[in-house]
């Protein structure tokens, strides 16, 4: 298998994250690359599982090392894919899942030319609100911020190979499943397929070359 990265992004509340969880839980194949953040821990996060957080400085000088391979600010904070996590995940030979920003996906399709696409939609805006608010991890103003931010990244929803609906969680998740395996089937990922044509083909030429008539 030739695994990829699996770039998932969506506006705030949008479900990237529980879905990134779910697929974890469901496929083997699959790991996720924990970002850097400079914004504070939510209740229930854990360093070096949910991100590495970061002070602005810390941040900075891991930048300038060029540690990230995307990088971006969001909703006022920074946010960064480190190059060793996408190297630990695709080392284990999995496919590897990032939860990040319109910004990041545009850089990190630039400098992974093989990456897979998907934009999570919500299914109505007003769930979208229902969601974010029942999360409860945002004071008024982080969420206004949020809010006004996902007018700008919906726009950017038609740069995505993909699009998934976030109505019902099960079926939203077969759905993100369902392209990683189709992904897996394309045909410029299938290891050594040159061989194996050329393999079948010797082998069945042989078969109808004993079976024509002498
Ligand atoms: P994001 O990472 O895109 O900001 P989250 O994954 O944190 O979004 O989801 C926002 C909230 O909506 C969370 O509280 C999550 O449990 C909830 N949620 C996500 N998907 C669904 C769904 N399909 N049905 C109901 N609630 C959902
Ligand atoms: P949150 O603060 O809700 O965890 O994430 C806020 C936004 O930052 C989301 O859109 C999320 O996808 C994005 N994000 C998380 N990690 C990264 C990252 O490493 N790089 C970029 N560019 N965005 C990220």
């Amino acid at each position: 298998m030739n695994p990829f990265p699996l770039i998932l992004s969506a506006p705030s509340g949008g479900g990237k994250t529980t879905i990134a969880r779910r697929l974890l839980e469901r496929r083997s194949d699959v790991g996720y690359s924990i970002s850097c953040t400079t914004r504070r821990a939510r209740p229930g996060e854990v360093e070096g599982r949910d991100y590495f957080f970061l002070t602005p400085d810390e941040f900075r000088a891991r930048r300038e090392r060029q540690e990230f391979a995307e990088c971006a600010e969001v909703h006022g904070n920074w946010y960064g894919t480190l190059r060793s996590e996408i190297a630990r995940v695709l080392g284990q030979g999995k496919h590897v899942i990032m939860d990040i920003d319109v910004q990041g996906a545009a850089q990190l399709a630039r400098a992974y030319p093989h990456a897979v696409l998907v934009f999570v939609l919500p299914p109505s805006a007003d769930v979208l609100l229902e969601r974010l608010r029942a999360r409860k991890t945002e004071d008024r103003a982080s969420l206004a911020r949020r809010m006004m931010n996902a007018l700008e990244e919906l726009r950017h929803a038609e740069d995505y190979q993909y699009v998934v609906v976030n109505d019902e969680l099960n079926a939203a998740v077969q759905r993100v499943s369902a392209v990683i395996d189709a992904e897996t089937s394309r045909r410029e990922r299938v290891h050594n397929l040159e061989e194996q044509v050329r393999s079948l083909t010797e082998r069945l030429q042989r078969e109808v070359d004993n079976h024509s008539p002498k």
